[in-house]
This record gives structure tokens, sequence and C-alpha cells, in this order.
């Protein structure tokens, strides 16, 4: 007997779970299918579709059919924002629904995808919609003897490709500018949490996007996520996920010469210097690093901290960790949940012994943990690590709950610290001196700087990554909007 809500029971029990195309609800050519878990009990939630590459193939050409005749490349801005903002409603009346799905499917707990996750992706919905509104798709260009203007036109068909951290508010990031642009997409969610996306495009219908314009293939990535990389028909690509699969997918748009975004894995760091309120900076990273499990690409799990203030900073962070409740994801008083699957919990735990064979000090123990009532759910107690910045727990992503913490004597070894890394996603810095703050945030390499907080997002605000950690500009900024439009001049000599 199992405790989902009637909406949920109802649409689990659809099974099994199709794929969304060209406006319909098909099971994949093969006939194939896969399950999704719920991370929390280790149990089946539903099997769904696993389409391939003919399934990808049928995407494309659905979409691309949609671009060409359903009229919404052509539809004037301010009606396709009308259809957006009545999908950003569906969202927000389902709310409840989805924030269930996606705690079931990932294993956050419910209450945080109800207060972020959910609420955000409507947002981006209605941010672009009213943006795209604004945004002048037509510019004179001053040319003596000519008439010449820079139009702005969608691309096409545009592919996504997404990670299992944050589904449902990674669809919105990524899609919204798109469609608000004009495009038509076709999105790959992972494998390990298909759910909430294919509710995703249930509302697009229901909202009145025009059949084909979004089109959901659920399926793995060596089949289903290559295929639509390398298709053709794409014309624009967004990734979103690890570097080692960025790299793939950026070199099978290389060869078809098609743009590409990658949003790809962090190490961020947080700095601390002497002068920080140090108790309510250490609750703010133990809740930061615990986050979705620690499963968040751009939260802190370098904590450098200033020598001075170090041994009172790690017992504080370190006696907040551990009293945050494990639980499963539907529990109100569930703070950590367990991470998506048991190859990610076996990975955390592998860190764990790594980082220790290598010399790390343990701070705080972590390692598998047992919830029970659930069944064999994928817990894991979070860590805290520290010592030398050579050490494998320094310097790789883990993802999972899992902090290193490293001390430094004043600004310029905080900042080479942070630099080491390979990635360059999000930083932050923690003083009361704001001129200190600011000047070590410029000088910190990575996407985003944050100052006197972490996981800081805002609609407006670009938020992407540079070196490991991707490239082709990223997400939730103004221009965003302007990267799924292509730019054409169009002349005419005056008589
Ligand atoms: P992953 O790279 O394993 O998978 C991401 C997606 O790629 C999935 O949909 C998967 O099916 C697909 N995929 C796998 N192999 C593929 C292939 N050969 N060709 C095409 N697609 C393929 O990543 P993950 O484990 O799902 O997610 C965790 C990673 O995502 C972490 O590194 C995290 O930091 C990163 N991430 C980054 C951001 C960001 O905004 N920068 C946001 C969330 C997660």
């Amino acid at each position: 007997m199992n405790t989902h809500s009637v909406e949920v029971n109802r649409f689990l029990t659809s099974q099994p779970l199709k794929m969304y195309i060209g406006g319909e609800w098909i099971s994949a050519a093969a006939g194939k299918t896969f399950d999704t878990v719920d991370p929390g009990s280790g149990k089946r939630l539903a099997a769904v579709a696993a389409g391939d590459a003919s399934d990808i193939d049928r995407a494309v050409q659905a979409a691309r059919k949609a671009f060409e005749k359903s009229g919404w490349a052509t539809l004037p801005a301010n009606d396709r924002a009308v259809i957006l903002h009545r999908l950003a409603d569906l969202i927000e009346k389902h709310l409840d629904l989805i924030s269930e799905l996606e705690s079931l499917d990932v294993g956050k707990p419910r209450a945080q995808a109800a207060a972020f996750d959910v609420p955000h992706a409507a947002k981006t919905f209605r941010y672009y919609a009213d943006l795209s509104v604004q945004t002048r798709r037509r510019e004179p260009i001053a040319v003596a003897g000519n008439e010449a203007r820079s139009v702005r036109l969608p691309y096409g068909v545009c592919g996504f490709i997404f990670p299992w951290n944050f589904p449902f508010l990674l669809v919105g990031w990524g899609v919204a500018p798109a469609l608000a642009a004009g495009n038509t997409v076709v999105i790959k969610p992972a494998e390990d949490t298909p759910l909430s996306t294919l509710y995703f495009a249930k509302l697009a219908e229901e909202a009145g996007i025009p059949p084909g314009v979004v089109n959901v293939v659920t399926g793995l990535g060596e089949t289903a996520g290559a295929a639509l990389a390398a298709h053709p028909g794409i014309k624009r690509m967004s990734f979103t996920g690890s570097p080692e699969v960025g790299r793939l997918v950026g070199e099978a748009c290389g060869r078809n010469l098609v743009p590409a975004k990658l949003e790809l894995g962090g190490k961020g760091a947080a700095v601390l210097f002497d002068d920080v309120a140090v108790d309510a900076a250490a609750e703010a990273l133990a809740g930061a690093v615990t986050l979705n499990a620690g499963q968040v690409c751009c939260t802190a799990t370098r904590w450098l901290v200033h020598e001075k203030i170090a041994d009172r900073f790690v017992d504080k962070a370190a006696s907040a960790m551990s009293q945050m409740r494990i639980g499963h994801g539907s529990h109100p008083d569930t703070q950590i949940g367990p991470v998506v699957s048991e190859k990610q919990r076996e990975r955390v735990l592998g860190y764990l012994k790594k980082g220790q064979a290598e010399g790390a000090k343990t701070l705080l123990i972590g390692g598998a943990a047992e919830v029970s009532g659930y069944g064999k759910g994928f817990y894991v107690k979070p860590a805290l690590l520290g010592g030398s910045p050579d050490n494998v727990c320094a310097r790789e992503e883990i993802f999972g709950p899992v902090a290193y913490v490293m001390t430094f004597r004043d600004e310029s070894e905080a900042v080479e610290l942070v630099n080491r890394s390979p990635y360059g996603l999000a930083n932050s810095v923690w003083s009361a001196d704001v001129e200190r703050a600011n000047r070590v945030a410029e000088q910190l390499v990575a996407g985003n700087s944050w100052i006197n907080g972490h996981n800081l997002f805002a609609h407006g605000v670009p938020y992407g990554g540079c070196n490991l950690s991707g490239c082709g500009g990223g997400v939730l900024g103004p221009d965003t909007l302007e990267d799924y439009l292509r730019k054409q001049s169009v002349v005419r000599p005056l008589a």
C-alpha cells in the first residue's frame, strides 16, 4: 500500500508511461521500457517508455513540422506570451502534485520542491514570456545608400538533455527562453527522474501549445541522449549534466556545427574571513551542502576558513549537519532525503573512503544511513572532512552531502586555493568588510560569485559556468532569450 495522493496514483498507474511526440502519447518504437524508482524506498514507481534513435528522429521530425507549420514560430510575441503565462498558471495550479512527483522520483523533501523547484520554474516561464514581448526583433542598421535591418528569428528545433537533480526546475530554466523565442523543443529527461517532465508535457498540451512544439522522449543517455545530441535536425543544443557527458554532447554538436550550451558540474568554494558572523555562516553552509542531499552543481563543497575562526566554525557546522533530520522526501520533518540511486550512494561512499585513505581528517563521520519504515532507501549521513587541498575530496565533484574544510591565512592564499579548481561554476565570499568581499568575489574564476550567502538565484542574473563547468551562455539571464534567436541581416539598396 502506498501513501501517494489520488492524483499521483492516477498518473503513475497509467503505466507504462508514454512519451509525448507530435502531440500524441506513444510507446517507444521498439516497445521497450525502463523502471524509475523511489530512492527513498528503492521500490519501483513506474515503467517508462525507453525511447531510442528512431523515437528521437520521430520527435525531431515532429518538432520541425511544428516549427514550419504550427504557427508557433510566427505567432506575435504577445500571443505566445499569453500561452506561456497559461502554462505557468497550470504549473502553479498543480504545484502540490508536481512537488509530490518530484519528491518521489528524486528523493528530495516535498516541501523543498514546493517552495523552490516548482514555483521557480513557473516564474521562469513568466519572466521569459514578458521579456520576449519587450525584445526588439527588428533593429535598423545605418548603412548609407541602403535600407538595412537586423532581424532576430528563432533557430528551429532545439534539443535539451537534463540531469536528475532538479528535473522540473531545469526544464523551466532551459526551455522557457527557447519557447518564448518561438523555437520548438525535444527534451530528453534523465532516466532516473523522468516523471515531472512527462507531467510538464501534459501541462504544455493543456495550456494550448500546438502539437509538436514540445516533445519529450524518455530513454537512456547512451541511446536516446546520444541520438538527440547527434541529430542533424537539431539547430541548437542545451545540455546540463556532467563534464564527461558534456564533452560527448559538445563533440557531436561540433560535428554538426550546431551551437551548444553546456551547463556542467562544479566544486564550489565558500571563503570565510575572520570578521564573519561564524555561527550564522556555519549554519547557512551546513544547509547549502545538504540541500538536495548535496546533489547541487553550484553548492559550496569546499569551505576555506580563515585559520583564526576555523575551530569554532568547524564545531558549529559539524553540529548543525549532525542534527539534520534524514528521512523520506514525503515526511514533513525531513531535511535531507536520499541520494537519487544506489549508484550515486556508492559514489559518495567511495569518495569518503578514498578521501580518508589519502589522509583527510574526519570532522564529522558520514556514511550510509538507515531510515525505517520505507524499505531500502539510498540514504547518506552528511560528512565533514578536512586537510590538504590536494585530497581527492577537495578536488573532485562528489555530489553528496560532503564538505571539505581547508584553512587560509590571507586573501591571496584564499584566492589561489579557490582558483586551483578546474571547475568554475559558483563560489561565495563571506565577510563583514563589503569592499574586501567585492574585491575577492571578482578574483574568483567562475560564472557566479556570491557574497554572504550561497545558492542565490534571481531571474535577470545570468547563471552559467566557465572552464570545466561549461560554456555557451548560461541560463536565467536576459541574454538567454537572445541565445535562442539567430540574427539575420536584411538589406535593400536604395535607388
Ligand atoms: P550525466 O552527465 O550523467 O547525465 C545527464 C544527462 O545526460 C542524462 O539525461 C543522461 O541520460 C544523459 N546522457 C548520458 N550519457 C549520454 C550520452 N552519451 N550522450 C548524450 N546524453 C547522455 O549527469 P547526471 O549524473 O544526471 O547529473 C549530475 C551532473 O550534472 C553533475 O556533474 C552536476 O554538477 C551537473 N549539473 C550541472 C548543472 C548546471 O547548471 N551547471 C545543473 C545540474 C546538474
